[in-house]
Order: C-alpha cells, then structure tokens, then sequence
C-alpha cells in the first residue's frame, strides 16, 4: 500500500493503540499479559493489539456479570429506567456512526457504502429494544379451582454470554446485548478474534451511557480457551450464539451438560431461485446483492442460484458480465464495490474451495482465483451447471462464490432448494403472485424473500430451520428468548384441606 493511502486510512481511524478490556466497569489487560494483532485485511497490515483473554479472566468477568445480576439494581431496575439507559446508548451510537463503521471497516474490510448505513441501523435496534424493554408483560390466567388467582410473569435469565462472528460484528452483537438488556440480564461479551475493536469501541459508549460496572463486560480472545471457558462456565445461564454451524453444535453440547439455555444462528446454503416469468435484469442484480455484497461472507448469502433452463443462458450471461466488472479498492472508498475478505484464512479457504471446483470439473464462468494486488481480494466467481451434490454446491464457502444449477419446474426448484442440511434463508424470483406464495410456504428456510434479497430488519425475525440455527432473535418476540416464565398462585381462600387420615 503506497504511503498517502495509509496516512488517509489512519485519519479516519486514528485510535490505534493498545486495547483493553471491559470487565466490571475498569479497563484491564488479560491476567497473562499476552495480546494478539488486529490485521487489516485491505493493507495486510498489523494496527492494533488486543489482549488475550484466558478462562481465569472469563472467569473474573462472569463473575462481575452474576454480582451485578444478583444486587437487583439492574434486574429489577423498572423496565423504563432500562429503556432510558439504552435510548441514551442509541443516542451515543448516532453520535459516533463514523467511527463505529470505520473501526469495523478497518478489522473486516467490509464496504463503506454498507457499513456507515449500518452504524444508523444499529441506533435503531437499540431504539428499538429499548422500547420493547417496556413492553414485557406475562397473563391473568384463569383456572378452574376456587378461589385460586394464577398469573404469570417474565422475568430475566440471568448472565448472558454473547459469542460473536466477524462479518457483522455489531450488528449481530446489538441484536443480542440490546435484548438481553432489555429484559434485565447482564451480558458477558466475547467478539470474534478477528473484530474484537469494533464491540470494546461500543463498549466504551455503553460506559458513557451509565450502564453500571459489570452490567455488561467484553473479554477478548479466540474460540479456544475463552469461548469455551464461557460457554463452560457455570455462572452463565445463556449462550447467544452466531458463528459456524459446527461451532453452534459444540456450544450445543457443552450447555446441555448444565441445561443452559442457548440460541443458535449459524451458517447456510440458501437457494435463490430464478423463474422464467421474473424480471431478469432485477433478478440478477438480486443475485449480485445476496452473494457478491459483503464479499459473500453473509450467513444469509445466496450461493446457490437456481434458473429455470428457459432463462439460464440470460442470467449466466448477465451475471459473468456484471460479476466480473465490479470494482475492487479501498473499503474506505464509496465507489468501491469489492472489498477484501476479513482474514488470510478466509481468503485461503475460499481459494481451497476453487481447488475443490477444479477437482470436481466444474466449469468456470468468471473468477476463481485471488486478485493480484495487495489484501485478501478473491474475484467474483461463477460456477455454471453446477450439480447439487457437488461440495461446492452444499458446504458454506463464505466467499463471492456462486453455484448456477438448472431446473425444469417448480417442483424441482423446490426438490433441490430444500436439499441441503441448512435453513436460513431462499430467494424467489417471479411475476407470478400465486406463485411467490406455493414457494414461500414450502421452501424450508427462516426468511423467504420474494423478488427481494438480503433485506434484513430488527422488526422482523431472523434465524433458521435445520442445521442453520435454534430460537429466533430480532422481532416483537425477541425479549421471550431473554426470559424465564414464572407462574404464581394465590390461594384467596382461608384453608387448605390436608387429610391427615
Ligand atoms: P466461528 O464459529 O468460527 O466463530 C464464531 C465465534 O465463536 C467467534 O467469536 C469464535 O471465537 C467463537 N468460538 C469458536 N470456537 C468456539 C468454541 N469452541 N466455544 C465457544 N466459542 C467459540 O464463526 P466465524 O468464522 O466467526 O463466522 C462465520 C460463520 O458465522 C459462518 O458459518 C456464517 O454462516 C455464520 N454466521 C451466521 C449468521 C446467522 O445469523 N445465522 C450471521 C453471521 C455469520
């Protein structure tokens, strides 16, 4: 990277330096005094140092987290004070929308043009939660038995871990936090190695907010020792989760052990089917929007692109033609429409998956290789003809990577939709009303959107059938995953028969 591009990079983000953590309330490094480097995957270079939490500082947290649970000051705060304190935290992330993109920017090496929106819709969220937070409520329920009142109420879990991926670092971290506090739970944090800056950034803001010490703590390392010595804790009494599948599953299991409670949001393979009744030229742009954006490491990514055989030639034309014109750069840079991929590993297990291709003989279209050039760019890439059992077309590449497949008609769109271990998520693209509504009602996915992808809202429940996740977050239900059902009797009568023979 030449010297001026680098000197504009740290204007934008001039908070490099050593990182802390947050546990209960103080800034502090890890008990071992060991820290590892943020990279930035467009320069490649090393930016910033973070420490490297073991399980005796997951330890100190979760600690931290059950003491500030058990006081009551924040659990049986009433719901309004809650919902003031993070109207005040969205009104902090409005107020540092830039920062809050660039440090993202700068960990994952995702665009501008979609993260400066995104630091908005994060304020929402937190709007958003902070007005649910009022609105948690259990039922009058009446019983048969005299004199009996019965009533239910919802009360918080507890201590939440929140375990994070990298490609939407606060997004997904705020549909969790912004929940749990809303119901009362106090939050142990633990971002992904890769973007761990961007939560201590927000962070900070939730100590200026005056959340108090210990409502919620960040501990920053890998999977291995601190997730694990999270999930393992038993001071925790929920594991919120996004990440890969086969991590979900190893949380899964670790929580059974203690019956923990846990939400999963995991990984996918989702269909974006194409008729030959859509509007093509739209279709296509909403093919390059569910996997070319955010290149392609979205859970929701619709890499598998099925295209009635009428219109294949259409769409593979048009999607090689407007794949491979679009225009890698600086993720700082409005126009440009390719940023790199978070991490070397990333771009190396995409770049394996071309060799996959290639053993299994699949014809290349576009791409397929690592742009030549500074930071971990991968090249839009099109498969054509692609068979359903091929690894390409059933594991989560996570990459700008697109599988074409044909299909005759709608009962074998929905035949190879639906065959596939995950659930998250479909496309369909028609002019047919009746249509759109047979497919959305039997394709087997959380979301389906029709003549539409990728549109995502904290109104709206997001999450996944099949091995794509477990529970739903965001959406007017949200807070019930963040609490316990309590029911209560009231015996009005003056007696209790017991007989005592
Ligand atoms: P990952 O599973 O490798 O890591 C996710 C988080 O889990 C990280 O914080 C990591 O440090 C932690 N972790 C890893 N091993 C752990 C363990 N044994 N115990 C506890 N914590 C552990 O996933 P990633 O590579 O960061 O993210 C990419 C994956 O996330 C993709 O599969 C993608 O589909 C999925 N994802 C899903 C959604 C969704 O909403 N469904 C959203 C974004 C990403």
């Amino acid at each position: 990277m030449r010297n001026s591009e680098s000197a504009t990079r740290r204007t934008a983000d001039d908070l490099d330096r050593d990182f802390a953590m947050l546990i209960d309330g103080a800034w502090t490094a890890a008990q071992s005094g060991q820290t590892f480097a943020c990279v930035d995957p467009f320069t490649e270079e090393e930016w910033g140092r973070v420490p490297l939490a073991a399980a005796a500082d997951v330890d100190l947290a979760v600690q931290a987290a059950r003491r500030a649970f058990d006081t009551g000051d924040w659990s049986r705060m009433p719901a309004a004070g809650r919902a003031a304190l993070l109207r005040r935290l969205a009104r902090r992330i409005e107020d540092n929308a830039d920062a809050l993109a660039y440090r993202q920017i700068r960990e994952n090496g995702k665009l501008i043009s979609e993260m400066r929106p995104g630091s908005d819709v994060l304020a929402a969220a937190c709007y958003y939660f902070a007005g649910l937070a009022e609105t948690v409520h259990g039922l009058t329920l009446p019983v048969s038995a005299p004199n009996m009142v019965s009533y239910t109420v919802r009360e918080p879990l507890g201590v939440v871990a929140a375990i994070t991926p990298w490609n939407s670092p606060l997004l997904l971290l705020g549909w969790k936090l912004f929940a749990a506090l809303a119901a009362g739970n106090t939050v142990v944090v633990k971002p992904s190695e890769i973007t761990p800056t961007s939560t201590l950034l927000l962070a900070e803001m939730i100590t200026e907010a005056g959340f108090p010490a210990g409502v919620v703590n960040v501990v920053t390392g890998y999977g291995r020792p601190a997730g694990e010595a999270l999930v393992s804790h038993p001071g925790v009494d929920k594991i919120a989760f996004t990440g890969s599948t086969a991590t979900g599953k190893a949380i899964a299991r670790a929580a059974a052990d203690r019956n923990a409670r846990v939400s999963l949001e995991l990984g996918g393979k989702s269909p974006n089917i194409i008729f030959a009744d859509a509007d093509i030229s739209n279709a296509v742009n909403g093919v390059m929007a569910g996997i070319f954006a955010a290149s392609g490491q979205s859970c929701m990514a619709g890499s598998r692109v099925l295209v009635e055989d009428g219109v294949y030639d259409e769409v593979a034309g048009l999607l090689v033609q407007r794949g491979s014109r679009m225009i890698p750069g600086d993720p700082l840079d409005p126009a440009t429409q390719l940023g790199p991929v978070a991490s070397r590993a990333q771009l190396e297990k995409i770049l394996g998956y071309f060799d996959i291709a290639a053993g299994e003989g699949l014809e290349v279209l576009t791409g397929g290789r690592r742009l030549d050039r500074t930071g971990f760019f991968v090249t839009p890439t099109v498969f054509g003809n692609v068979d359903n059992s091929s690894r390409v077309a059933r594991e989560e590449i996570f990459g700008p990577v697109v599988s074409l497949l044909r299909f005759r008609d709608e009962e074998e769109a929905l035949a190879i939709g639906n065959d596939t271990r995950y659930g998250l998520a479909a496309g369909v693209w028609t002019g047919s009303v009746q249509r759109a509504h047979r497919m959305a009602a039997r394709l087997r996915a959380g979301t389906v959107w029709v003549n539409n992808y990728r549109m995502v809202s904290y109104a709206v429940p997001f999450g996944g059938f099949k091995e794509s996740g477990l529970g739903r977050e965001i959406g007017p239900e949200a807070l019930h995953d963040y609490t316990e059902v309590k029911s209560v009797w009231i015996d009005t009568g003056n007696e209790v028969i017991f007989p005592t023979g």
